[in-house]
């Protein structure tokens, strides 16, 4: 009979939303156990590489209002640190005019700066870039250091007094009607509230635990290209872009896009795109770059980027969790909440995701959840 322990709030994964959640529920005087399956600094999951993009620029106006509510979370999480976590760069979009409309328009509404240019004008000021159709600039977007940030926050994490156990993976969730029993590690973890930040793997978790909407692995598989000495980006570098591309099959998925690139300061800038996104099992552990995906973003530096040395400086593999409509999952249903997938852009919105898990986990009464699991069925 294994022994069981008993703890406020038990968290399953410590990746970027798990290790923020168990830091501000810990700092807030609640006992918590986070596991994670893997070592820390692990490359099996979604957070780990130098950057993820930060932007305000979104077409659907909830994910500028819950990018704004993130911004001053950030500073908080960067000050705690003592570390850079977010560097407002700025951030271009580019492309479809009816997509880049959008983007100006939902950041005009929020009052925020936009500058409207077109593709001549732009390459003149971003000359290691070449531009489709329309452009929209905002000052406000950039990078959110990624690894470092789950590290950090999982430092924090454990300072307020969380446990994490690592290389622990969570077996089993039981629900009963007040509280949830998490199995792992050969021990029972008895708590009244469950927080399922299992990225990849929270499909498999919730199955028979919670409904769940429908959640598609894919694997995308982003290149770092070196910048060019004479690459035509000034003294401030690159700024984050997005490069909306045209709709495939007649589908206009909302955050439809191309291209994203991002700068990691010393190495290059990381280019993905969605030529390079393929179905993935997060079990499967000979998951290898594939040279045909790096081909297409060879390919596309050559075409869009000239400021960029078309010749790979290094290729990885990240999994993105996504609902069928590319919306998150951020909810409670009985003990558990569930509060990982987050369809490939959830990094930008870490603090503040976390902030609303704090919130689901405690029973605040105060309804601010953006997005239920109903609502993206
Ligand atoms: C290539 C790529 C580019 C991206 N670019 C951007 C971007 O530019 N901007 C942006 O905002 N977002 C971006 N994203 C999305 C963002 O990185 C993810 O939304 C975010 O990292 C997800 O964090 P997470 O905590 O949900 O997942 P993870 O960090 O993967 O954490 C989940 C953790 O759960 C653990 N786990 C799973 N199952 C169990 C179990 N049974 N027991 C114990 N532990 C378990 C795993 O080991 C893992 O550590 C990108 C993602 C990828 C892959």
């Amino acid at each position: 009979m294994s022994r069981s322990e008993h703890v406020d709030v038990a968290i399953v994964g410590a990746g970027a939303m798990g290790a923020v959640s168990a830091w501000r529920l810990a700092r807030s005087g609640r006992s918590v156990v986070a596991f994670d399956r893997f070592a820390p600094g692990h490359d099996r999951g979604s957070s780990h590489g130098a950057t993820r993009i930060f932007r305000l620029a979104y077409r659907d106006p909830r994910y500028v209002t819950l990018a704004e509510r993130a911004l001053p979370l950030w500073h908080e999480l960067a000050d705690a640190a003592g570390e850079v976590l977010l560097e407002q760069v700025g951030q271009l979009d580019h492309g479809r005019p009816e997509a880049v409309a959008e983007v100006a328009g939902a950041l005009r509404a929020a009052g925020r700066s936009v500058e409207e240019l077109d593709p001549a004008a732009a390459s003149e000021r971003w000359g290691g870039m070449r531009f489709d159709r329309a452009v929209a600039y905002n000052p406000d977007g950039g990078r959110c250091w990624a690894e470092r940030t789950v590290a950090a926050a999982q430092r924090l994490a454990v300072d307020a007094g969380a446990q994490i156990h690592f290389s622990t993976p969570v077996d089993r969730i039981e629900v009963r009607s007040d509280r949830a029993v998490v199995h792992a590690g050969g021990s029972r973890w008895v708590a009244p509230v469950v927080v399922v930040a299992a990225g990849a793997w929270t499909g498999s978790l919730l199955d028979g635990v919670v409904a769940a909407p429908e959640l598609l692995v894919t694997a995308d598989q982003p290149a770092v290209f070196a910048a060019r000495p004479d690459c035509g980006m000034g003294d401030s570098g690159w700024p984050s872009f997005l490069h909306h591309g045209d709709p495939i099959a007649g589908v206009d998925r909302p955050l439809h896009f191309d291209a994203y690139g991002v700068e990691n300061p010393g190495e290059g800038v990381k280019v993905g795109g969605f030529n390079t996104v393929v179905p993935a099992d997060p079990d499967d552990d000979s998951r290898r770059v594939d040279p045909a995906l790096t081909r297409h973003l060879v390919d596309y530096v050559q075409q869009w980027l000239p400021g960029l040395d078309p010749s790979p400086v290094s290729a990885t593999t990240c999994l993105f969790t996504s609902t069928t409509d590319d919306h998150f999952v951020l909810d409670r249903r009985g003990p558990v909440v569930v509060c990982s997938p987050c369809s490939g852009h959830g990094f930008k919105f870490v603090p503040a995701i976390a902030a609303e898990v704090e919130r689901l986990a405690t029973g605040s009464d105060q309804p601010v959840t953006v997005w239920r699991i109903d609502a993206v069925r």
